[in-house]
């Protein structure tokens, strides 16, 4: 498995872009970057993702969804289908995002284009995603939000994302589902209201020691022992 981190950055970090991970150059988990620069930059087409997994409805996880959709079908003429997963309130979520930045005929254009189809999960929720099982977990992060982490399996690799978390039973459990964990690490020592930080980080990887743990969506530049700490267009291959 192949994953390429298109941004790393929390909402507003001074030092890498909001997220996104690119899995086997066809499944998209979350879309804050830029992407109609991140993607070529990566050596990927616009066309290539076949699926976009979004874990939450903030700017920085899904702005980036709107030039997608349009800049690939305006610069592909037989653009393949695009599917979207995300919480409960999504299809609603992208025709406002759509309307908001590209005006309701080209919502509807592009929508039509791309054969767009989505996918509503809630927690607990079994999914396939470009043929690989996966698993919706409901995350605790912005109260008012349906707010998801999910787990893939995919070339023998059991990758699990917390998207935006503070600590819960949840989380601990998603990180015992897997054996590569993607997590948020926003702040580098205490964690605050609504993120994880570095201690509570440590904790996890002390209570899942068989888990090899990969840190995005951070504000600073601190490290942590053990982990792997990504940075923009850090591409890895895993199992590591
Ligand atoms: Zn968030």
């Amino acid at each position: 498995m192949e994953v390429t981190f298109l941004g790393t950055g929390a909402a507003f970090s001074p030092h890498a872009y909001n997220a996104a991970i690119l899995i086997d150059r066809t499944i998209l988990m979350d879309a804050g970057a830029p992407l109609t620069v991140h993607l070529p930059k990566a050596g990927v087409s616009l066309e290539e993702p076949r699926a976009v997994v979004l874990s939450h409805f903030h700017a920085d996880h899904t702005f980036g969804i709107a030039w997608l959709i349009l800049g690939r079908v305006l610069d592909h003429e037989d653009s393949p289908p695009l599917t979207v997963f995300g919480p409960v309130g999504t299809t609603s979520y992208l025709e406002r995002l759509l309307d908001l930045a590209w005006g309701e005929e080209m919502r509807h254009y592009s929508w039509e284009r791309l054969q767009l189809t989505v996918h509503e999960l809630s927690g607990g929720d079994a999914f396939e995603v470009d043929g690989s099982p996966a698993r919706a977990f409901r995350m605790e992060h912005a109260s008012r939000m349906n707010c998801l982490g999910f787990t893939m399996e995919r070339d023998g690799v059991r990758l699990g994302y917390s998207g935006d978390a503070k600590m819960s039973a949840e989380l601990e459990a998603l990180v015992a589902a897997s054996d590569h964990v993607i997590t948020e690490m926003t702040h580098d020592d205490e964690g605050g209201a609504i993120h994880m930080g570095r201690r509570d980080v440590e904790g996890l990887m002390q209570r899942h020691p068989s888990t090899r743990f990969i840190i995005t969506h951070r504000s600073g530049n601190g490290s942590l022992n053990g982990a792997v700490m990504a940075r923009d267009f850090l591409t890895l291959r895993l199992p590591l």
